[in-house]
């Protein structure tokens, strides 16, 4: 018998945690659950505990923790509860890998001690290469750990780039669908509630990604998610609206060849692929047929009305600390969009003031990067008031 993969699943109550749940479960055989953390949702966390008897659970949110700890308290499963719990048991020796699958800023430090104890990454939180890349990176060389994306985008990167170690890129074309506001104008964002901006064409995910999905945001996170992964210059980077979501992404290579990665969007895919890795997981999941899909469209981004776009390509060119700084101005507007608070298009307002306020650092130490995500939150939520 093949020995299991020992599995922590950080942000397991998410879209992307409940999907990696349900390709542990089809595959017990190869993988087991040792650890569980969620923000809130105490009823999930438990139910998924009581299922994969994990090793131990984590409940961010410690005004829960009472309830939690109750409810598994005929069982083995230790509870913890509080933020700095999740770096704690990140440090554990009682998993492999971590998916990382917590949303936001939230998900780095988790992350950044997993790889400093020789933890494999599936890294679903892109926010994380967002802030501090370079610094994530250095440290997954340092511990020669693998970092394997989940982001579909990402992980068809990945898949291209097999075989190709020798072989430079040229560029990479990174797919957007365009979201559900593809080819609209600001006369008519000015208007759409949360209600709209949630229902994105091909993909159900969590809020705050489907947010960044609306506002193009979410692609500006994965350029620069990119830059880090497979170490590129800004200008290798090229976005294309691609509205199917079929053809994941595209690596070009030197002699004008287009590897792309190709299947219906599905993240269960890119899921069992990062946990599975190097291995394919054979699946029965449904299967593109190009018979039924007679066209396969693609254009260019409208970056003068999603200007969010045009904000994190800048962020992504001049690098520093302004990424970080644009990550929190990013999370702060887009809640404060979800509560009513903001209208669509003040998302990009706050963000680029902020940007433009925050004192610009080239090369920030890690202490730099989380000074300049608080003072970016600061300044964004006191923009909220106006
Ligand atoms: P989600 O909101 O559905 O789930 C987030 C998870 O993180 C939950 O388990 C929640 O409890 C936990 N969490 C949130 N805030 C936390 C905090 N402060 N501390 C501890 N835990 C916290 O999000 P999602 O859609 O599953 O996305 C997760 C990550 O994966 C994001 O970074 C997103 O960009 C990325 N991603 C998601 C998809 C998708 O299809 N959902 C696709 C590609 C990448
Ligand atoms: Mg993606």
């Amino acid at each position: 018998m093949i020995k299991q993969k020992r599995i922590a699943l950080f942000g397991s109550t998410g879209s992307i945690g409940k999907q990696a749940l349900e390709v542990i479960a089809a595959n017990t055989d190869k993988f087991s659950v040792e650890i569980l953390t969620a923000q809130t949702n105490d009823v999930l966390l438990v139910q998924q505990a009581l299922q994969f008897n994990p090793n131990c659970v984590v409940i961010a949110d410690e005004r829960k923790y009472a309830t939690v700890k109750e409810a598994l308290a005929h069982t083995h499963v230790k509870v913890f509860a509080g933020e700095k719990a999740l770096e704690e048991v990140a440090a554990m020796n009682c998993y492999d890998m971590m998916l990382a699958a917590i949303v936001g800023y939230a998900g780095l430090k988790p992350t950044l001690t997993a790889i400093q104890h020789n933890k494999a990454i599936a890294l679903a939180n892109k926010e994380t290469l967002v802030v501090a890349g370079d610094i994530i990176m250095q440290e997954a060389l340092k511990h020669k750990v693998p970092i394997i994306p989940v982001d579909s985008e990402h992980s068809a990167i990945f898949q291209c780039l097999i075989g190709e170690t020798n072989n430079p890129i040229e560029k990479i074309i990174l797919t957007a669908s365009g979201g559900p506001f593809l080819g609209k104008k600001p006369n008519f964002l000015v208007n759409v509630k949360k209600e709209h901006a949630l229902q994105h064409p091909n993909w159900s995910m969590g809020a705050k990604i489907s947010i960044d999905s609306a506002t193009l945001m979410n692609k500006g996170l994965e350029m620069i998610e990119a830059k880090w992964l497979f170490n590129l210059h800004a200008s290798q980077i090229q976005v294309v609206i691609h509205p199917q979501s079929i053809i994941h992404s595209m690596v070009q290579f030197e002699d004008g060849s287009i590897k792309a990665q190709m299947g219906l969007p599905d993240m269960k895919l890119p899921i069992q692929y990062a946990l599975g890795f190097p291995k394919r997981i054979p699946n029965q999941f449904p299967r593109f047929d190009f018979k039924k899909t007679s066209t396969l469209q693609f254009e260019e981004p409208d970056m003068r009305t999603f200007r969010n776009l045009a904000l994190a390509t800048e962020a992504l060119y001049k690098g520093g600390n302004l990424p970080c700084v644009m990550n929190a101005a990013n999370e702060i507007a887009v809640y404060a969009f979800l509560r009513n608070r903001i209208g669509f298009l003040d998302i990009t307002e706050m963000i680029e003031q902020t940007m433009n306020k925050i004192t610009f650092i080239e090369q920030p130490t890690l202490n730099e990067y989380f000074e300049s995500d608080a003072e970016a939150r600061n300044f964004a939520a006191s923009l909220i008031q106006l």
